[in-house]
């Protein structure tokens, strides 16, 4: 690139290696500078305007200028910008988010737990399920089933959980007790003519014989999203969670819903479990839940999780967990203020209605010639494109078409993610329809350019 080389672009090149990012190709074509943010749209150096169609990374649910939230961390700020929660320590702003979490969870809850981003949180309820094993007398009990194409962060054990290749080769990982079951990917992964509950009996089946073969002893619990985001927005077929839950309960496997991006709506309900009617024993919030003005996670875990790991700190003489930020006062008043503002709104209703909307807008994107299928619920979608429609196959490599179109899209302005070839929209829970169909239109006209 040609940017001066005080620019911010050239400043960013030198100095500032991104994540998940081709980082030579960086050195070459350089940043997308987003300097400004209003409602649903975002704004770069040089003035252009996008509509965020990810919410940035699928968490910006009351939009980018949202004042109360503004003001809700000065007022903290000033009033206490920092304490934390070790050792019988704690402040208000912590425990009025607690008391507010167990009181919307979708199953009944003992206890809130904080964490800073969604991938401590799902290491967290990692070490709390192995703590919880050891404090029941069953050191053997240890493997976590997660699933291909689900995604739970980058930490050593976050990204053991996430089954996508990126996640391990290079970084030698997964680690020891990991284990990854099929995906319920109907389009990709359904054999020819088996309909969504054949599919979802067989993928429940295969997970029965995983278990079984491993030893139903060994097997401590089950983690995944109610709809797969970062793997290419998957929804599980129809009575696929039904199933799988099935089976959990007849080998006293836990289930972590891991609701980073479901959670606060996305789906049409408060929570994904909620929609697919999932009764988890750990579930992991994050990102909508502050808006993601501030960084913080959170794992709301059952009597089930609770009693056995308070006995064991007791045995023990602590917990011996914990972050230095974690529950923030700062990020917690964000949180509980994003949380009134999600219900005064009605932003879950919102996400149902409009959702709709985006749904049936998308879908007419279905005949496209390079649109392989259109999914989603609520107010989040994946387009999968395909060079060959009856085929069902990527033109050159994976990710080559998505990219392609996803260049044309920032172009027209909208910023989507390609995840490999499906191009994911899941924007801010305030959209319009007229909002969406602006999208919509600038996402025809990216596939027409790419023809
Ligand atoms: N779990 C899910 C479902 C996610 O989508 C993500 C991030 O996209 C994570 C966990 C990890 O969260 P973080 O990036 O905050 O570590």
């Amino acid at each position: 690139m040609t940017a001066h080389p005080n620019s911010t672009e050239a400043r960013d090149i030198r100095y500032h290696l991104h994540s998940y990012t081709n980082a030579r190709k960086h050195e070459e074509v350089g940043p997308l500078v987003i300097e400004k943010g209003d409602g649903v749209y975002v704004e770069d150096a040089s003035g252009k305007r996008y509509i965020e169609a990810m919410a940035g990374l699928w968490s910006v649910a009351v939009g980018f200028s949202e004042q109360r939230l503004v003001d809700a961390a000065t007022s903290q700020m000033k009033k206490l910008p920092f304490y934390h929660t070790f050792t019988h320590k704690g402040h208000s702003p912590a425990v009025d988010l607690a008391e507010k979490l167990v009181s919307i969870a979708p199953v009944e809850m003992s206890k809130a737990y904080f964490t800073n981003s969604g991938s401590e949180a799902n290491d967290t309820a990692m070490k709390m399920i192995w703590y919880r094993s050891n404090a029941l007398g069953q050191p053997q009990k240890k493997k976590i089933i997660s699933r291909r194409r689900g995604y739970h962060g980058v930490t050593i054990a976050s990204a053991s959980l996430t089954g996508l290749p990126a996640n391990h080769g290079s970084f030698d990982l997964p680690i020891a007790n990991v284990l990854h079951a099929g995906t319920p990917h109907h389009y990709r992964e359904a054999q020819p003519g088996e309909s969504e509950e054949a599919f979802a009996t067989r993928l429940a089946d295969e997970l029965e014989q995983l278990i079984l073969a491993e030893g139903p002893e060994t097997i401590a619990a089950f983690i995944g999203e109610p709809v797969m985001g970062a793997g290419g927005v998957v929804v599980p077929p129809a009575t696929y969670w039904e199933k799988v839950q099935a089976i959990l309960a007849r080998y006293d496997i836990l289930l972590v819903a891991d609701e980073v991006i479901c959670g606060f709506g996305r789906t049409g309900n408060m929570f994904g479990c909620q929609t697919f009617g999932i009764r988890p024993d750990i579930l992991v919030m994050s990102k909508q839940l502050s808006s993601s003005y501030m960084p913080i996670s959170a794992l709301l875990i059952n009597e089930k999780v609770y009693g056995p790991l308070a006995d064991e700190s007791n045995r023990i003489g602590t917990f011996g967990h914990g972050f230095t930020a974690g529950g923030h006062p700062v990020a917690a008043a964000v949180a509980l203020e994003n949380l009134k503002l999600i219900e005064e709104r009605d932003l879950v209703g919102n996400a149902r209605t409009v959702g709709a909307h985006m749904q049936k807008r998308l879908r007419e994107l279905a005949d496209h010639e390079l649109v392989g299928e259109v999914r989603g619920l609520g107010l989040i979608a994946g387009v999968e494109l395909v060079a060959d429609k009856a085929a069902r196959t990527p033109w050159k490599n994976v990710g080559a078409l998505g990219g392609l179109v996803n260049g044309h899209l920032q172009e027209n302005g909208v910023i989507s993610r390609n995840m490999g070839d499906t191009l994911g929209f899941c924007p801010p829970l305030i959209i319009t329809e007229k909002q969406v169909d602006d999208m919509v239109d600038a996402v025809k006209k990216a596939l027409d350019t790419a023809l």
